[in-house]
């Protein structure tokens, strides 16, 4: 039985311990739901001040005195070792949906005589819809499949023109292989197109060495940069030259400040950019990104491992036969985050939020926990596991209150 000393002592080895005091918890904020919307940290309320205050004072000014028109660019430098990426690969613009869908019909304007498209039936819903619709403004008739991620090889011939996979399913928690399916995608002529949103911030992925075309990742989740906060687009070095921006707009163009009324894009990542950034917002990445740099991805890597291997033991441990635990065990195939599966799950998450930890409901039946490793501690994972076994103990997961859902689950 692993004890709460026993965890303390782990936070005492704690190499990111220290990192914790970057953010404003309350000490008894169990917060296991950073890969929905991560916390506010100091550094980010310092940078969107920062930002207020240019505003306020140069006004209009601001956008060449602080050079705000490459924000996008100078943030998406520093996401690139995130996933892997060269400078000048990734800008930060739009939220994920609509990067999803800009880089699904760039991507398939590079394969034109190929009419289909493979997603991920598991994929999140939003990847999905945005899918079948743009697949309609391609130009030609697209089919967009909903396929078994297992049976992706059957499903692979010279009709195809793209894949979208999202690389840690949002339910489960499994991460996918990005080097062998990325492979297996372009065997077949195909390109790839990754959804990071809950890889980026939480597991390192190499990019440059998997050969990935196109990928896009969220700022809201574990990049803690506020809610709503924009996306990320990358696109492969070798890809820039060739692909447009089919949603163009005056600030990818190569002159935005000519009023040319013809469209002419700019060079490099920056032709992705379709309007006006959204400075504020950007100023909280900004902030938020300081915290990661004070570690690197591998250290994060290394804790949410132990973490995740934690919670799990201990609900195994504690609560034995009562939660499916959906998560893979095997490390190489676990993103950040551990599902249970309980045909109450509903209950079980409401309760615990009652109790002060917050986690988040999936339907059909998962209660998700994410960890995050720059702020949450060894005893949080204890205490988390601690609170859930009273809820089960006193069946407050059955309550009344909890038989009809919130909108946000
Ligand atoms: C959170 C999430 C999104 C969210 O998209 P937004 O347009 O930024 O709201 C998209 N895809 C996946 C897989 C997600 O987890």
């Amino acid at each position: 039985m692993t004890t709460r000393e026993e965890c303390l002592e782990l936070d005492a080895k704690d190499p990111l311990s220290s990192l914790r005091s970057e953010f404003s918890l309350a000490d008894g904020e169990l917060y296991l739901d950073g890969n929905s919307l991560g916390p506010i940290s100091k550094s980010a309320r310092a940078a969107v001040d920062r930002v207020l205050g240019e505003w306020q004072g140069e006004l209009i000014r601001s956008w060449n005195l602080f050079g705000w028109m490459d924000t996008p660019l100078k943030l998406g430098d520093r996401i690139a070792p995130f996933i892997g990426a060269k400078p000048g690969e990734i800008v930060v613009a739009d939220t994920l949906t609509f990067a999803i869908a800009k880089l699904t019909l760039a991507a398939l304007e590079q394969r034109p005589d190929r009419h289909v498209i493979l997603t991920d039936e598991m994929n999140f819903h939003t990847d999905i819809y945005i899918l079948d619709a743009v697949a309609n403004y391609a130009g030609r008739p697209i089919t967009v499949k909903t396929i078994d991620r297992n049976d992706l090889a059957q499903h692979l011939n010279d009709d195809v023109a793209l894949v979208e996979f999202t690389h840690v399913d949002f339910r489960t928690g499994e991460a996918l292989d990005v080097t062998s399916i990325t492979r297996q995608v372009h065997d077949a002529g195909a390109l790839m197109l990754w959804d990071f949103a809950h890889t980026t911030g939480a597991l390192p992925v190499d990019v440059t060495a998997a050969n990935v075309d196109f990928a896009a990742g969220c700022g809201y989740k574990y990049l803690n940069a506020g809610p709503g906060s924009p996306a990320y687009m990358y696109v492969r070095a070798e890809w820039q030259d060739k692909v447009n921006n089919p949603l163009p707009g005056w600030l990818g163009h190569a002159r935005p400040f000519d009023f040319e009324i013809k469209y002419e894009a700019t060079e490099g990542i920056r032709k992705f950019v379709t309007s006006s950034p959204s400075i504020l917002a950007l100023a909280a990445l900004d902030g938020a990104l300081e915290v990661f740099e004070k570690t690197t991805m591998t250290e994060v890597r290394k804790k949410s491992l132990a973490l995740t291997d934690l919670f799990i033991n201990l609900v195994e441990e504690r609560l034995p036969g009562q939660f499916k635990v959906v998560t893979p065990s095997d490390h190489a195939k676990r993103g950040s985050q551990v599902a249970l599966a309980h045909p109450e799950a509903y209950g079980v998450v409401q309760a615990l939020i009652k109790r002060g930890v917050t986690g988040d409901f999936r339907a059909p039946d998962i209660a998700r926990f994410g960890f995050t490793p720059l702020y949450l501690r060894y005893v949080d994972v204890y205490d988390s596991v601690e609170h859930l076994v009273q809820v089960m103990q006193n069946n407050e997961h059955q309550a009344d209150e909890f038989k009809v859902r919130n909108a946000v689950t």
